[in-house]
C-alpha cells in the first residue's frame, strides 16, 4: 500500500513523540485492525510513565520560546502545514479511510476540514483581539489582551482520526500553545502520519521541539493527562462516558475543559418539506460514516400528512445502498470500527423490538465476500417513540427511528427531548416553522440547521453541543478564545492615583 510508505508508516511504530525526537518506551504494541478488510496494518508501542514524562518536560520547555514568537510567524508556520497537507491529501485521505473505515470521499472530506482549518488560523494569527474600554478615571486607558494557556492536551475519538487533532492544533499554535495528543487507540496510525507530515515542517522553521507532542495508549493515558496539573486545558472528544469522566477530574484540578460529546440528532420533516431534498439529507446523514458521526442523523420527526410517503421513499433509498469496501467510491457504506461496535449495533436492534419498535427496513450483519472482517452491517430504520430508553441512547451505527407528529410545538419538543444536545435540523418551506426553530423557545442543541441535514458542519462555525454532548465549542468564530488566557490592563498615564469607585484612601 503505497499511502502508507509515503506516509512514513511502517510495521511496528514509536508512538511517542516531542516532535522531531521519536522516544522508545516499553509500553505494549497497539494493533490497528483495518475494519474494511480485518488485516494488521501496523503496530505502535504504547507510552509509558517515563515516556509521558519526557514529553511534558519538553512541551514544559518549548514554551518559553514558543509564546515569544509573533503569532503572525506562528501563523506562517501553520500555512505552510496547510500546504504540506495539500501534497499529502490523498495519501492521508486513504489511511483514514482504510484505518477507520469511512468511505474515501470522507476520508478525503476529513483531510479537507484539517486544510481549511489551517487557512482558517493563519487569518487568526494576525488578529487574536481584544477590546479597550473607556476607564472611570482620569488619565487612565484600560484593555484587554488575551495570552498563551501553555499545553493543551488532545484526547480524541476513533471516528474523525485526524480532524478533531487539527481544529484544536492549528489554533492552539497560533494562539501560542503547545500540543499533547492522544489519539484512539482504535486508529492510531493516523497519528503517526500526521506527526511525520508537521515534522518536516517544523524542521524547516525552526520550530522548537515539545510544540507537537504525541503520546498513544488507552484510556489510561486519557486519565494521566486530565489528572496533570501542568495541562491548563484539556479539550476530549469522545462518549459522554468519557466526557463526564475527564470533566470531573480536571473540574477537581480547576483546570479548563473543552468537552464534544455524544450527539443524538434529529431532523424534523415538516408538512411544508421539499421531500426529495429532505430525503437526501436524511439518508446522507444517517448512513454517512456508517452512522459513525457524532452528528449522525438518529431521529426523523416526521409530520403525520407526510409520514407514509417520506417512511416509502426511505425504504426504496435504503435498497439502493452499496455495502461494501469504502475504498472502493461505488459504495456508499463502509464497515462499523470494530466487532464490538457489531455487537453494540445487535443489542440496540434487539432493546428497540423488545420497547416495540418496529422495522420498516431490517438490519443485520453481512457475510460472505468482500466483507470477511464482521464488520459490515446493514442501515435499518425502526419506528418508535421517541421516549423509548434506547431512542434516548446514542447508538453509534446505521439505525435510524422514526417518530410521527402532528404540529410544531410537538415536533420541537421531540427534538428536544433527548438528554443529548449537539446538532438538528428542520426542513421546511415555512418562514413561521423555520424561524420558530431557531428562535430562543426552538432546537436546544449547538447546532440548529433549515432545510440541510445534521451532518457535515464547516469549519467557519464554532462547533459543539449543549447538555450530554459537553457544551464545549470548537473549530471557527470565537473558539480559538478558549486556547488562550484573558488579561485586563489598566495603565494610569497621570500624575495621580485615584481609586476606583471614588473611595478616599488618604495618606
Ligand atoms: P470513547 O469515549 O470511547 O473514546 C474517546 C477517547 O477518550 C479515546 O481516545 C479514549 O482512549 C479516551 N478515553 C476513554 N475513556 C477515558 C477516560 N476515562 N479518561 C480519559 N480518556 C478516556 O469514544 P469513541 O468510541 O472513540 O468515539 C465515539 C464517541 O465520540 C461518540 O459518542 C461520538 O458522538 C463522540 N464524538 C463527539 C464529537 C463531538 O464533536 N461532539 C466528535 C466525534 C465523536
Amino acid at each position: 500500500m503505497e499511502f502508507l510508505t509515503a506516509l512514513g508508516i511502517n510495521s511496528t511504530n514509536t508512538g511517542t513523540s516531542t516532535g522531531s525526537t521519536w522516544i522508545q518506551t516499553k509500553g505494549e504494541n497497539i494493533h490497528s485492525i483495518s475494519p474494511v478488510d480485518g488485516k494488521l496494518i501496523g503496530s505502535v508501542t504504547a507510552t509509558d510513565k517515563e515516556g509521558y514524562e519526557a514529553v511534558m518536560a519538553a512541551a514544559s520547555k518549548a514554551f518559553a520560546e514558543w509564546r515569544t514568537w509573533p503569532a503572525p510567524r506562528r501563523g506562517e508556520v501553520v500555512r505552510q502545514i496547510g500546504e504540506a497537507l495539500r501534497a499529502k491529501k490523498s495519501d492521508l485521505g486513504q489511511l483514514v479511510s482504510y484505518e477507520m473505515g469511512k468511505s474515501l470521499q470522507e476520508g478525503l472530506g476529513e483531510v479537507q476540514e484539517m486544510i481549511d482549518i489551517c487557512d482558517f488560523a493563519v487569518g487568526l494569527s494576525r488578529q487574536l483581539h481584544g477590546l479597550t474600554m473607556h476607564s472611570e478615571r482620569p488619565g487612565h486607558r484600560m484593555y484587554e489582551q488575551y495570552h498563551p494557556l501553555g499545553i493543551v492536551g488532545i484526547i480524541s475519538a476513533f471516528n474523525f482520526p485526524v480532524a478533531v487533532w487539527s481544529w484544536n492544533t492549528m489554533l492552539a499554535w497560533v494562539c501560542g500553545d503547545l500540543c499533547v495528543w492522544k489519539p484512539s487507540e482504535k486508529v492510531p496510525l493516523c497519528s503517526i502520519a500526521c506527526q511525520n507530515i508537521i515534522n518536516e515542517v517544523f524542521e524547516k522553521n525552526g520550530v522548537p521541539e515539545g510544540v507537537s507532542c504525541i503520546v498513544n495508549g488507552g484510556r489510561e493515558l486519557g486519565e494521566w493527562l486530565s489528572h496533570d496539573s501542568r495541562i491548563p486545558l484539556i479539550s476530549a472528544t469522545g462518549s459522554t462516558r468519557m466526557g463526564k469522566a475527564v470533566g470531573a477530574a480536571v473540574g477537581a484540578r480547576l483546570g479548563r475543559s473543552i468537552l464534544e460529546l455524544g450527539g443524538n440528532n434529529a431532523i424534523i420533516i415538516s408538512k411544508d418539506a421539499e421531500l426529495d431534498m429532505s430525503l437526501i439529507g436524511a439518508v446522507f446523514g444517517a448512513v454517512g460514516t456508517a452512522g459513525q458521526r457524532c452528528t449522525s442523523t438518529r431521529r426523523l420527526i416526521i409530520h403525520e400528512s407526510v409520514y407514509d410517503a417520506f417512511k416509502a421513499k426511505l425504504v426504496k433509498a435504503y435498497g439502493q445502498l452499496k455495502i461494501g469496501d469504502p475504498l472502493d467510491q461505488n459504495n456508499h457504506v463502509g464497515p462499523l470500527i470494530d466487532k464490538d461496535a457489531v455487537n453494540q449495533y445487535l443489542s440496540s436492534i434487539e432493546k428497540c423490538k423488545a420497547e416495540g419498535g418496529v422495522f420498516a427496513v431490517e438490519g443485520g450483519v453481512l457475510e460472505g465476500d468482500g466483507y470477511e472482517s464482521g464488520c459490515y452491517v446493514k442501515p435499518c430504520i425502526a419506528e418508535v417513540q421517541n421516549h423509548f430508553s434506547i431512542v434516548q441512547h446514542e447508538t453509534f451505527a446505521p439505525i435510524l427511528y422514526l417518530i410521527k407528529y402532528s404540529n410544531i410545538d410537538e415536533a420541537i419538543a421531540y427534538q428536544n427531548g433527548v438528554p443529548q444536545g449537539l446538532s438538528s435540523a428542520i426542513m421546511t418551506l415555512s418562514l413561521r416553522e423555520a424561524e420558530q426553530f431557531l428562535s430562543s423557545a426552538g432546537s436546544d442543541c449547538g447546532i440548529a440547521n433549515v432545510n440541510i441535514g445534521t451532518s457535515g458542519a464547516e469549519i467557519g462555525g464554532a462547533f459543539g453541543g449543549e447538555k450530554e454532548t459537553g457544551g464545549g465549542r470548537e473549530s471557527g468564530s470565537d473558539a480559538w478564545k478558549a486556547y488562550m488566557r484573558r488579561q485586563t490592563n489598566t495603565i494610569n498615564y497621570s500624575t495621580k492615583l485615584p481609586l476606583a469607585q471614588g473611595i478616599k484612601f488618604d495618606l
